[in-house]
């Protein structure tokens, strides 16, 4: 069995590489090529902390797998990140498990990486302004994926701490070419943006729809359970909504099933899945105006994917560790 730590995922998955796989395996998604069963979520009692296990087949793939992760958000801020765990990797042939790999890494540039598809297929042409809400591991890698897909010439920062916002503008400074600011209030930031990501662990709106601007695309990802959100429901009443996957929208998304629980959106007018519009079966931006929004809750195709060819890739350039288990 191959077992891939952080540093070698990091090494080997840049974000263009892994933007290109989320194309593929969403589009696959959008085929009927993939099976992929609701995740299993665990609440630790009293506390916001969870584990979830994601499993998932794909055929064009003839690969199998499971992510298991567990959410500690409090471990923001500290050594440790507030996702942890493993995607284990199956042979899809013969049922053997052949990898182990890192989660954090995975989870850190797949997500970020499918917002960057969303936002290459839903931004106005000429959007130049990103903001980030939110400015842990996701808001870090979503700048990288923003960036790998349009040639953004601004980055605003928000995060509730004011020092976490300076920390990773002075990191993106160092690394890319666009301006990075940040920004003291969210409502202004907002209203300035092209292009949002929403990337905190509130569990209460960050974002207001009266900031919004007309021709914002919006990447909602820091909210994934039916209970949270992070976009309040006069946001979603004004955008047109996509998603990853409709079956786990429609149970997990707390930023579309409060506002439809409120009369505010109905979940039936869910314009398409992001694999969807890539394989044509579904419009996306119609016109400059319109706000769109990208509603990402993170399916287990996605690691799965990012697994399937880290494997081949560690293999071939003999990276990683190799350990006898098994058959
Ligand atoms: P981190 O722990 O690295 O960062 C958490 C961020 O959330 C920080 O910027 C923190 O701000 C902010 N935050 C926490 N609580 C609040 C609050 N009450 N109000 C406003 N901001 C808050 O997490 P990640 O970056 O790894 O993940 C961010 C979110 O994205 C999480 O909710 C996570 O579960 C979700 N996620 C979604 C995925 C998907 O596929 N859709 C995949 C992976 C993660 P500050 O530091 O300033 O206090």
């Amino acid at each position: 069995m191959l077992i891939l730590n952080r540093k070698d995922v990091e090494h080997l998955l840049s974000m263009p590489t892994c933007i290109e796989l989320m194309e593929a395996a969403l589009a696959s998604l959008a085929r009927g090529e993939v099976q992929l069963p609701l995740r299993p979520v665990i609440r630790i009692p009293d506390s916001p902390n969870a584990f979830a296990v994601m499993p998932a087949y794909s055929a064009a793939l003839k690969s199998l797998g499971a992510k298991l992760i567990s959410v500690f958000p409090a471990n923001h801020g500290t050594a440790l990140d507030s996702h942890q765990g493993a995607v284990a990797l199956f042979d899809g042939s013969n049922g053997s498990p052949i990898a182990l790999m890192d989660a954090a890494s995975i989870t850190a540039i797949r997500t970020a990486a499918v917002s960057g598809v969303a936002t290459k297929l839903l931004a106005r042409r000429d959007a130049k302004v990103v903001t980030i809400l939110g400015a842990g591991v996701q808001g870090a890698s979503h700048v990288d994926a923003m960036l790998a897909v349009r040639p953004f010439e601004r980055f605003i920062v928000w995060s509730r701490d004011p020092r976490h916002a300076e920390r990773l503008a002075d990191a993106k400074r160092r690394t890319h070419d666009a301006a990075f600011e940040v920004a003291g209030e969210a409502p202004a930031a907002v209203a300035a943006a092209d292009v949002v990501c929403t990337v905190t662990a509130s569990r209460e709106p960050v974002l207001h729809g009266n900031w919004l601007r007309e021709g914002t695309h919006i990447n909602a990802v820091g909210a994934s359970l039916p209970t949270t959100r992070e976009l309040d429901s006069a946001a979603v009443a004004r955008c047109r909504v996509f998603v990853d996957r409709r079956e786990s929208a429609v149970h997990e998304a707390g930023d579309l099933l409060i506002p439809a629980k409120e009369g505010a959106f109905r979940m039936e007018s869910i314009a398409g899945e992001i694999g969807e519009v890539i394989v044509g079966a579904a419009r996306g931006r119609q016109n400059d105006r319109e706000i769109t929004l990208f509603k990402s809750l993170g399916i287990a195709v996605e690691d799965l994917a990012c697994a399937h060819w880290l494997y081949g890739r560690a293999r071939a350039r003999n990276v990683g560790t190799t350990v006898d288990f098994g058959a």
